[in-house]
């Protein structure tokens, strides 16, 4: 398919992921052509599935690892490959290394050759266990090579070092977004997270289990807010890492009931210990975005998950 001519042309790595697809929505709607690459690994072609007949997107499917071939001029690139649950990155923890060293290189390199700018998606994840919140960007981390997780935030520590690398080196436009808890429709429901653990139970009609007292608190980004500050990070000229995510803290408890509510069941709710696994949502301080960017999230959770719950309601099982 060829692309219309004349207008920006956007490359989104990872772009039948559940951010990426959403990413790839938002910047055709802003007026930009999409390529989008990806190897399946965990994304779905179901993801883009609407966006097949639209003339300003095409999708490449193409391991970032081995190398990417675009044909054309670049003006922006959206690094987002790579696995993003722990249920995915501790699958495969050599693989999860790779994409993000020599997938980020290949990327990189692309940028280069195009004199594309490039956007990173990084991960609170480099911020570490045992650290203050909320994570300010200058927060240098506290993280463990060798405690198992290693291989999702070293390397995400990684892509990041390589990112600024390239800036500093060859003056390469580069943007670093650190991610934060991201929620909405086409997230995955089998990632062994909380929220899709909830809403999984909540479509089927099962009581939902909430770890603990349900006390503790998460905070959580709506999709459409993420994707608005990572574009916004990616059109600005500051290299260095930016906080997005909501600040916003809510107990797991209201939460569940919030999803209950929503999803029209009595709310029944089975208190059990916290799975060893669970990951523990970390809270940004976002001044940094509010500061460069203007941008903060303007979701509620209410609105968010309401329209999250009201996806997959319409999706059906086969999301599920
Ligand atoms: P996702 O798993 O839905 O998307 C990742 C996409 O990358 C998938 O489509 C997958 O098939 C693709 N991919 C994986 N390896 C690849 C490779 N070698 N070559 C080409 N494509 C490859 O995850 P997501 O939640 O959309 O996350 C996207 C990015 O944002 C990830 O880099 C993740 O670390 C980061 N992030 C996400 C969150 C969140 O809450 N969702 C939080 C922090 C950071």
């Amino acid at each position: 398919m060829s692309h219309a001519e004349g207008v920006p042309h956007a490359v989104v790595t990872g772009g039948a992921g559940f951010l990426g697809s959403h990413l790839c929505d938002a910047l055709l709607h802003t007026g930009y052509r999409v390529t989008c690459i990806d190897n399946f690994e965990t994304g779905r072609r179901a993801n883009v599935e609407h966006l097949r007949d639209t003339p300003t997107f095409r999708l490449l499917r193409g391991d970032m690892s081995d190398g990417v071939e675009v044909d054309e001029p670049v003006d922006v690139i959206f690094h987002l490959a790579g696995p993003a649950a722990p249920s995915d990155y501790l699958l495969d923890p050599v693989s999860t290394m790779r994409i993000a060293s020599v997938g980020t290189i290949n990327a990189l390199d692309l940028a280069r050759d195009r004199s594309a700018r490039f956007a990173l998606a990084s991960t609170s994840e480099i911020y570490g266990a045992a650290t203050d919140e909320p994570n300010r960007e200058d927060d240098a981390g506290h993280v463990n090579p060798a405690d198992g997780y290693g291989a999702y935030y070293e390397a995400r520590r990684f892509a990041e070092a390589l990112t600024t690398a390239y800036h500093t080196t060859y003056n390469l436009p580069t943007a670093i977004a650190r991610i934060f808890n991201t929620y909405g429709p086409r997230m995955r429901l089998d990632d062994g997270r909380m929220l899709s653990r909830f809403i999984r139970q909540a479509l089927a009609g099962a009581p939902l289990t909430v770890p603990g007292s349900g006390s503790e608190t998460r905070s959580l980004c709506y999709v459409d807010d993420a994707v608005a500050g990572i574009m916004a990070l990616a059109s600005g000229a500051y290299p260095g890492p930016v906080n997005i995510g909501s600040p916003d803290e809510v107990t797991i408890l209201s939460i569940a009931r919030d999803v209950a509510e929503i999803a029209g069941r009595s709310g029944e709710m089975i208190f059990v210990e916290a799975p060893p696994n669970e990951v523990h949502t970390r809270k940004p301080d976002i001044s940094l975005a509010l500061q460069l960017l203007g941008w903060r999230p303007r979701t509620s959770v209410r609105d968010g998950l309401a329209d999250t719950l009201a996806w997959f309601r319409d999706a059906g099982v086969r999301h599920v």
